[in-house]
């Protein structure tokens, strides 16, 4: 495929994919999205790091072949449109690319180009992996505790956005029909919204075989599926039966389940496996903050993904760290959590930890563990040393405040 309009480095080769995974070369072609408002601060502070992290790991047998392509203002100035084909191509193509935050243009027609970007390339797991950084500010005693990767599915459930305002001719019909068809009573047809919350076997299980997958190339303890399966049976419960069903038919040697756990082996894991089990969404609110170690993989619909990773986050320092990776078969695209936080914008201000965050996890995507681990001991190294943004320097005592740049050149001396 011709990318006339990028600038794509003429030594950058692209990721090819085989049945056994990515084969990654030593100069991949990465595109990438600068970002709307503090994008502009943030992607160029994550690259430098990245690459000092690659260039320590590997003395310059690997490099990154950056390649910017166009999203929100940015495509709007370029190519006349909020998120061109040409951009979505490239990710497809491509194969792996990390992007800056992006604003939700007003009267745009386009609902949030964040979630197009996921609808169009079906990425349909939102992975957050959440740990602390020893010296980050915490609301708890014990953020060392935490160490979780949730897989969020991103594609139905409340994401589906199928609803209906109460008063509305749709709304009144899909209660005619439930009140005629099917039998229920006690809905008021004019005073009453009316949403649809789907939740598939097949979106499931993809969801579950990618959380399953991490978890045994990562040497991970557990998968917890988490749902409100009591309450709600034939989606939240039957995301929780999917999930378990998924396990024994495709991984039944390398996992177990709890209930097997205590019939079979008296509670004692054996070595190699990985635990499944669940838990209700409710209770899993409660366990993480009284029980946080003894979890580590979460696999959860949308909406109980949507609750637990921001709750997980606030204990672990919040939305300057926060970040993540929007995960397909084919493609994936990493993003900090947060938004563009336009009052900053361009003043090499704010923090940008959480997208470099993604870059870590990028690279160990991309197998580089090496650089990977670089990087995160990076960060690390510069937290301990109270070298932080404004964000965090105003939360942490005896720390030194720098700037967006500062912050990056810091980390990319300890990587
Ligand atoms: P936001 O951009 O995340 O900013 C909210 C506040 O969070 C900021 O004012 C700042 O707090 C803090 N913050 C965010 N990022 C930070 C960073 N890197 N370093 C330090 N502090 C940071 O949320 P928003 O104001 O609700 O949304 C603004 C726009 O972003 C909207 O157009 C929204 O649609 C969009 N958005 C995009 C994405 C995405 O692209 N993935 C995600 C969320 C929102 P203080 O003021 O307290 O310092």
């Amino acid at each position: 495929m011709a990318f006339p309009d990028l600038q794509i480095p003429a030594d950058g080769v692209r990721i090819e994919s085989a049945a056994t995974g990515l084969v990654v070369p030593d100069r991949p072609i990465i595109p990438y999205i600068l970002g709307d408002g503090i994008g502009t601060d943030v992607t160029p502070a994550m690259r430098t790091m990245v690459d000092a992290a690659v260039a320590k790991a590997y003395g310059g047998d690997k490099t990154i072949a950056w390649t910017e392509v166009f999203a929100g203002e940015r495509a709007m100035d370029k190519r006349g449109e909020w998120l061109p084909q040409e951009t979505l191509d490239a990710f497809t193509y491509f194969r792996v690319g990390i992007k800056g935050p992006l604003t939700t243009p007003v009267g745009g027609g386009i609902r949030s180009l964040n979630v197009a970007i996921r609808q169009r390339l079906d990425l349909y797991a939102n992975v957050r992996p959440v740990y602390w950084i020893a010296g980050l500010p915490s609301p708890v005693r014990h953020p060392e505790l935490m160490d979780i990767v949730l897989f969020r599915e991103a594609t139905e459930d409340v994401y589906a956005g199928i609803e209906w305002q109460a008063g509305s001719a749709e709304a009144a019909r899909v209660i005619g029909f439930l009140r005629d068809e099917l039998g229920v009573e006690g809905l008021d047809e004019t005073g009453t919204g009316v949403g649809i919350k789907p939740i598939s076997a097949m979106r499931t299980k993809r969801l579950m075989r990618k959380a399953i997958r991490y978890a045994l190339e990562r040497n991970r303890r557990s998968v917890t599926l988490v749902h409100k399966g009591n309450i709600m049976k034939f989606t939240e419960g039957a995301f929780r039966d999917w999930g378990y069903e998924l396990a024994a038919e495709e991984y039944g040697n390398e996992t177990l389940s709890e209930d097997a756990l205590w019939r079979d082996f008296d509670g004692q894991m054996p070595d190699g496996r990985v635990l499944i089990n669940d838990r209700i969404a409710d209770n899993m609110l409660q366990q993480l903050l009284t029980r946080t170690s003894q979890y580590d993989v979460l696999a959860l619909p949308n909406l109980n993904g949507d609750y637990l990773s921001d709750a997980a986050a606030a204990q672990v320092g919040g939305l300057g760290v926060a970040h993540g990776a929007n995960i397909g078969d084919e493609v994936a695209v990493f993003e900090a959590v947060h938004g563009t936080a336009p009052k900053y914008a361009g003043q090499d201000k704010v923090n940008p930890m959480a997208l470099t965050l993604s870059g870590v996890m990028m690279l160990e995507y991309l197998g580089w563990d090496e650089a990977a681990t670089r990087l995160r001991r990076g960060i690390e190294a510069t937290v301990a040393a109270g070298i932080v943004t404004y964000d965090l320097a105003r939360q942490m005592d005896g720390a030194r405040e720098v700037s967006c740049s500062a912050f990056a050149a810091a980390v990319a001396e300890r990587v």
